[in-house]
């Protein structure tokens, strides 16, 4: 489907670093840009990416101590939302499913219920309960495949985050069939970036930026009062930009179909699942969404992506401090109101010829 692109099966890793490399280049070109002296930064893996940080207006102590404190947290978030790790809040969840409610971290339940609010606003189109879709397809694993319809038409009644049983008083969690399993890789990343900015709070930082694989968060000004620029990788040809989306405050976040995929039969299959039909969605091939957080801006990336451009540019403009940048499969470009002037487009209608 996308082979006609010119783009073949990449290995994720590769593409990881490639995309990394892009961002540190930005990052640089910020730096430079406004030559602070304070400016210092640090690089992390976990959660299966790249983390950088980049902070100004500290000393080196300060900056030693708050970037161990800042990794630290977001280490230990990563402890209780991974599906994969055992003991972890989720996967204790997806062990107890059609058994018994599982008593939780207070982060789990506000995460889940922050799910379950993307969920309800996109009509399901995010749902934290694709697991088994997603074990299906073998994301997250080494062995990717193309499920039988027989296979998706046993699973796709597993996928339904209404029956998501959230107790917050007793801080439980429910999942009432066996073989229900929650997933929260298209919102944990996000609220893992905010409580490396909460960790910042502390420490008399003026302006600081972090990059987790794509999901953003910046607070303060530099010190020459510029504003920060955020690049928006081509889908089809990611080691360069189609749009600069200029901004303050906030966060961004970019869902894409160039992110983790594989091929079969000489198709194309990526990651995000669209779970009414049990297959990769939609028709757009990137969405990066502007919002105060992080964990909203990495949730509605997704769930735009699954809605596709008409319906996902609709749920943005009815949502207040919300924007976004969605690339159709045509390459074609659109940017939602609150954001026209603040982005440029560098790439309209896949440029590339
Ligand atoms: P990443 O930056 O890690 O690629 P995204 O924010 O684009 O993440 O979200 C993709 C991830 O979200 C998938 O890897 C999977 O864990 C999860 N996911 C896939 N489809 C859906 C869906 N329809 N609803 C909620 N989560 C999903
Ligand atoms: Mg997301």
């Amino acid at each position: 489907m996308y082979l006609e692109r010119g783009i073949k099966q990449m290995n994720v890793k590769l593409l990881k670093i490639a995309v990394i490399f892009m961002i540190i280049a930005l990052i640089s070109v910020n730096i430079l840009g406004c030559s602070s002296p304070e400016n210092q930064t640090k690089t992390a893996f976990f959660m299966d990416t790249q983390i950088d940080i980049s902070v100004y207006g500290l000393n080196k102590d300060q900056f030693d101590s708050l970037s161990e404190k800042m990794f630290d947290e977001m280490m230990e978030m990563e402890n209780i939302f991974s599906r994969y790790i055992s003991g972890s809040d989720i996967n204790r969840i997806n062990e107890a499913a059609g058994r018994e409610a599982v008593k939780v971290n207070e982060e789990t339940i506000f995460v889940l219920q922050k799910a379950l609010e993307v969920a309800e606003l996109s009509e399901g189109a995010f749902d934290p309960t694709i697991a088994p879709l997603l074990e299906l397809w073998g994301f997250g694993t080494d062995e990717n495949r193309v499920p039988t319809s027989e296979e998706l038409r046993k699973v796709l009644p597993l996928i339904n985050y209404r029956a998501v049983q959230v107790n917050e008083e007793d801080s439980t969690v429910f999942l009432p069939e066996a073989g229900m399993k929650i997933d929260l890789g298209g919102i944990a990343k996000g609220f893992i970036v905010d409580r490396g900015r909460l960790a910042a709070e502390k420490f008399p930082v003026t302006a600081l930026f972090i990059n987790a694989g794509g999901d953003i968060s910046i607070k303060g000004t530099k010190p020459t009062g510029d504003r920060w620029r955020i690049a928006v990788q081509d889908p089809r040809s990611p080691e360069e930009w189609a749009a600069i989306i200029e901004m303050n405050e906030g966060s961004v976040a970019t869902s894409g179909d160039y992110q983790r995929f594989f091929e079969e039969g000489g198709e194309l299959f990526h990651h995000i699942i669209d779970p009414r039909t049990g297959f990769p969605a939609g028709n757009v091939s990137s969405v990066s969404i502007v919002a105060p957080d992080t964990l909203m801006s990495d949730a509605l990336s997704t769930a735009v992506f699954v809605l596709g451009l008409e319906k996902g540019l609709e749920l943005l403009e009815s949502l207040d401090g919300v924007d976004g940048v969605i690339i159709d499969k045509q390459g074609k470009i659109h940017v939602t109101s609150g954001l026209v002037d603040d982005t440029e487009i560098l790439l309209q209608g896949g440029g590339r010829g």
